[in-house]
């Protein structure tokens, strides 16, 4: 970590990493980590090759100490000395053993809350309801991945990276500040799609989107180019493991996952073809992670020229060539599932944003979406809507472009603006609400996004 983007391993490092899957990781691995990496990290196993002279030492140190001599209290007094300061200054984020011991009763405490919370919630019949039963509804979800707005023609980028959607752009509805809460795929959607937000974070297990809409009366579709999650107990794995239909176009572990969004066109015309009155469709692509160069097929093959950039080398030249052709298949993608929900003719909407955005040498010298290496473009992302002409619109429906956003509270946005009621949707939350209020946007444990960057 510290190689490759001059950071510690720290907490969030650590989060991202036991909630990964196997898929994400050996991409990780494949994209940032050669020889420099692995030789400089072989050298702190060298102490390892002394382990058992060193154990050894300790135990005959240890064994000497004697009550009466005060030592084993002495020593007892400073450790908590230095653990105190440690944690004050907050130098033990950075320590294994306590990072491990913290994330583990955490998540046993967390584990504790969640099964009384969902106890309650199946037990409940009349969790909510919907307000449209009476005609039939198709909703899709598109979620992009990695892509920033910073990079999308839509949003005011020099190149054409989205040239279908600012061709209908008179027909969209345009957000221009929304915001993801996390920088990692697992964080921000396990957040965006459940009731956990950054105030009650533990809540990210609690009552998943899919569950909400099983509950009113939907039949629920999942459909990813990504591997099911590694850890099925997992937030994000909860989510799509609640679709009544679910696809994941990808399930090896994959050191190169070349398989494009286009591939998941299909699944999306035979949810459009089912039957069922009353549907909402997630698709989860893989948009624009990196490695970039494997997220679209050749003939998207289209940014070759010098990029601009204030960093003069042929790597950034290279990778926001690829990160922009990435950007501009993912418009494609996006294009081709709004025309085939148009032929619906019903009450229906799509919805357009990411789970997080991306640095590609903009504003910083790197590419990718880090935590501990936070950018204003790993934060921005895109939030555009397309409704029907049969769309009904909530009673309280309010459209503000410029409204500040973070995609923590979505599960409340989508709920409501699909005319489902339930005592769990706080409209005060949903970004299509004359009820919104404004709340600050904090990130990285505290800060406040809109004066962080600036
Ligand atoms: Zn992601």
């Amino acid at each position: 970590m510290y190689l490759n983007f001059k950071i510690h391993f720290g907490p969030s490092s650590f989060f991202v990493l036991i909630n990964t899957n196997p898929d994400e990781l050996s991409e990780f691995v494949h994209e940032f980590i050669g020889a420099k990496e692995l030789i400089v990290s072989l050298l702190f196993f060298i102490p390892l090759l002394k382990l058992n002279a060193i154990v050894n030492n300790v135990i005959e140190t240890t064994s000497k100490f004697r009550f009466t001599s005060y030592t084993f209290l002495k020593l007892g007094v400073f450790t908590l000395l230095f653990l105190t300061v440690f944690k004050f200054i907050s130098i033990i984020e950075h320590n294994l053993p306590y990072l491990i011991s913290r994330s583990l009763i955490l998540n046993y405490k967390d584990k504790k809350f969640i099964e009384d919370f969902n106890s309650q919630v199946n037990a409940n019949n009349i969790l909510s309801k919907n307000k449209n039963s009476s005609i039939s509804n198709t909703f899709i979800v598109v979620i992009g991945e990695s892509v920033t707005s910073s990079h999308m023609q839509l949003y005011g980028y020099y190149r054409n990276t989205t040239p279908f959607l600012t061709k209908l752009k008179d027909s969209l509805n345009i957000f221009t500040d929304v915001i993801s809460p996390n920088t990692s795929t697992f964080h921000s959607l396990s957040k965006a799609l459940t009731l956990g937000n950054y105030e009650e974070p533990k809540k990210v297990l609690a009552l998943p989107i899919t569950t909400l809409f099983n509950k009113s009366g939907f039949k629920t579709f999942w459909i990813s180019n990504h591997s099911p999650a590694f850890n099925p107990a997992s937030a994000l794995a909860r989510v799509s493991s609640q679709a009544k239909s679910k696809f994941f176009n990808s399930k090896e572990i994959v050191k190169n996952n070349l398989k494009h969004d286009g591939e998941l066109l299909y699944k999306v015309d035979e949810a459009l073809k089912d039957d069922f009155p009353h549907k909402i469709i997630f698709l989860h692509l893989i948009g624009a992670h990196f490695s970039y160069e494997n997220r679209y097929p050749k003939t998207f093959d289209i940014f070759i020229d010098k990029p601009k950039t204030k960093f003069e080398d042929e790597i950034a030249y290279q990778k926001i060539n690829q990160y922009d052709n990435a950007v501009r298949y993912s418009d494609f993608i996006v294009n081709k599932v709004l025309q085939k929900l148009k032929v619906k003719k019903t009450n229906s909407y799509l919805m357009y944003f990411s789970d997080h955005g991306e640095e590609v040498f903009q504003n910083e010298n790197f590419y990718g979406h880090l935590e501990d290496k936070p950018t204003k473009n790993t934060f921005k992302i895109p939030f555009i809507m397309w409704y029907s002409n049969h769309f009904k619109y909530p009673e309280d429906y309010f459209y503000d472009k410029e409204r500040k956003y973070m995609t923590d509270d979505l599960w409340h946005s989508i709920a409501h603006i699909s005319g489902l009621e339930s005592s769990f949707i706080d409209n005060r939350r949903s970004i299509f609400s004359s009820e919104f209020i404004n709340r600050k946007r904090l990130i990285l444990e505290g800060k406040n996004y809109d004066t962080f960057f600036k």
